[in-house]
């Protein structure tokens, strides 16, 4: 299903916050398939997005990279999206240091799951001693294509009915909608979440009706099978490793034209990258009953993909413009993955690729990709190796942010 691009574009914004902050101009092209330039933020009238990854084609990819492995790489099922999709699992690596990363969980942001690709057909076909290495001292798991659904829409939520929740819930017929189910999303009218608000750092949760709706404040409820296949997976590595040491999530931000302040000022930000946003005092309300989160660790490792691409692209290049992501200290969404598990004591990372996947049309997607990738190993060999371990997080504020309004943690 196509829509017009005026009609998406609000509701497929990453970044909602960041556009009530800043206020979004974007310049519509003349041509519906003009060829942006990097340094610019031009956007199509009828984009394009056939030239990304989509699930089919994800499938036939991932078995691919499995048999060029020749082991080394494993693909199997994580779950079963709402529409019947296979939600899959790659996982390469032996070590005790779990780096868990999806992507697309907001169907419409793209970037991640390219680079996800690359780099799992790099792990299972470099014979070179750094990977080698690598493999011994981390088990790599990545979800390429979380919500594989919303994907195939083009557009941001699942796609699930609320009658659909009552029937797998009984206990919540009559209970008032979660806050992040609707009724349409993107322009399209289809019913479904915001698997993104579908977390609760309570991994046993079950959903119970006096807790809905709920706000953005609270913790989310596992409603649907896309979130639940996350948090499985999620809880049998701890189990069978301990411990979740990393966990990244990759996202595209709506905003395509903000400019980075710092050492690269006036570069378009190519991406922002965050910490778990759990409210004022670094979450301190939280710490009482989730005594493992660790904000500076979520930060060293932010610090880490950062570090990364500055020391592969320099300070010049359009790959290595990296900012934070809007983080106004009183920012909390406990109901996101990477705050639920942080509050389990992983270290979670967001990577926001500038811009919607199809704003930026096809034609940027290497150098989004790679920086996606770059970013990604870097935190892998930062765990692996410890060196992410020994940065100082609050180095993390140094880097740029691109005009929003900072406030004191
Ligand atoms: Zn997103």
């Amino acid at each position: 299903m196509r829509t017009s691009a005026a009609v998406r574009r609000p509701g497929a914004l990453c970044a909602a916050l960041a556009t009530a902050v800043l206020g979004a101009s974007v310049t519509v092209a003349p041509s519906a398939h003009a060829t942006p330039p990097i340094d610019t933020c031009q956007v199509q009238e009828n984009p394009s997005w056939d030239g990304w990854t989509d699930h089919g084609e994800l499938t036939r990819e991932l078995k691919a990279v499995e048999r060029r492995s020749d082991g080394r790489v494993r693909v199997d099922k994580a779950g079963t999206t709402a529409e019947g999709r296979t939600m899959w699992r790659a996982r390469a690596g032996q070590g005790k240091k779990v780096v868990l990363v999806t992507s697309a969980i907001h169907g419409n942001e793209r970037t991640g799951t390219e680079a996800l690709l690359e780099i799992l057909d790099h792990l299972g076909t470099s014979d070179d001693p750094e990977t080698r290495a690598l493999l011994r001292r981390i088990t790599f798991v990545a979800m390429p294509m979380v919500n594989p659904d919303g994907g195939e829409l083009n557009r941001r939520m699942n796609v699930l009915p609320w009658d659909r929740v009552t029937d797998r819930f009984p206990q919540l017929a009559g209970a008032p909608r979660a806050w992040y189910h609707a009724e349409e999303g993107d322009g399209i009218a289809e019913p479904g979440f915001d698997l993104n608000r579908d977390f609760n750092p309570d991994l046993d949760y079950v959903p119970r009706a006096a807790d809905l709706p709920g706000e953005q404040t609270d913790p989310g409820f596992f409603l649907s099978p896309e979130s639940r296949a996350i948090r499985d997976t999620y809880v049998q590595l701890r189990q069978e490793k301990g411990h979740v040491e990393t966990y990244v999530d990759l996202h595209h931000m709506g905003p395509c034209d903000r400019l980075t302040s710092g050492p690269q000022k006036g570069k378009l930000i190519s991406m922002a990258i965050d910490y778990p946003p759990l409210g004022v005092r670094d979450g301190a309300k939280y710490k009482k009953q989730w005594p493992a989160l660790d904000q500076d660790k979520s930060r060293r490792y932010a610090l880490a993909a950062a570090k990364g691409i500055h020391g592969e692209y320099g300070m010049r290049q359009a790959e290595s413009a990296i900012g934070r992501y809007v983080h106004p200290d009183e920012r909390e969404y406990p109901g996101q993955g990477r705050s639920a598990f942080a509050l389990n004591g992983t270290g979670t990372v967001l990577f926001e690729v500038r811009g919607q996947s199809d704003d930026l049309g096809e034609q940027h997607k290497e150098v989004f990709t790679a920086t996606v990738r770059t970013g990604v190993e870097s935190i892998m060999k930062g765990v692996a190796t410890g060196s992410a371990d020994r940065l100082d997080g609050e180095e993390f504020f140094t880097l740029p942010t691109y005009g929003w309004d900072e406030k004191q943690r």
